[in-house]
């Protein structure tokens, strides 16, 4: 699997801070930390925080790409309506979340659904369906191809 696994003799010294065991297995955070980028784990996690907010899923980049989407044009992460969280794609949810999908649903069509991985701009289904693929915040190509799945993603009416 794609992980981001450091081995412990790659760690810098005094990394990490403390050391619990969980399930095992030497962990360098308690079990409630969610973001877990340099840490031995034992599940195929990856997260990161893409301008402040966080993103779940499979080899997560700087920009939301993942290891499903990984094009010029994939930088968008979608919120899904089970967990409020942010994952680049379905297949990343699929993945790593431990409960099935639910797409962001429509009475709560007043938040934010929708990050913009390049400029981190939070966009609501709207506002992102309105767009027409770009970015209203920095002028990013987003990927038209993500149409076919808006209903894995958005609550329609
Ligand atoms: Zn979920
Ligand atoms: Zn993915
Ligand atoms: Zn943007």
């Amino acid at each position: 699997m794609l992980t981001q696994i450091v081995p412990e003799t790659e760690l810098a010294p005094g990394f990490p801070p403390t050391v619990g065991r969980v399930g095992g297995v030497s962990r360098a955070y308690s079990v409630a930390e969610p973001l877990l980028p340099r840490a031995r784990v034992a599940q195929p996690v990856s997260a990161r925080r893409v301008r402040g907010v966080e993103v779940r899923g499979v080899d997560v980049g700087p920009e939301t790409r993942c290891a499903h989407y990984a094009g010029e044009r994939d930088v968008i992460a979608l919120r899904f309506g089970c967990c409020e969280r942010y994952y680049p794609c379905f297949a990343c949810h699929e993945a790593v979340a431990d409960h099935d999908a639910e797409p962001w649903p429509r009475a709560r069509s007043d938040e934010p659904a929708v990050l913009c991985g390049v400029c981190g701009a939070t966009l609501t289904v709207d506002a992102y369906l309105d767009a027409g693929f770009v970015c209203p915040a920095c002028d990013a190509a987003f990927n038209p191809g993500c149409a076919a799945h808006h209903d894995r993603y958005f609550e329609r009416p």
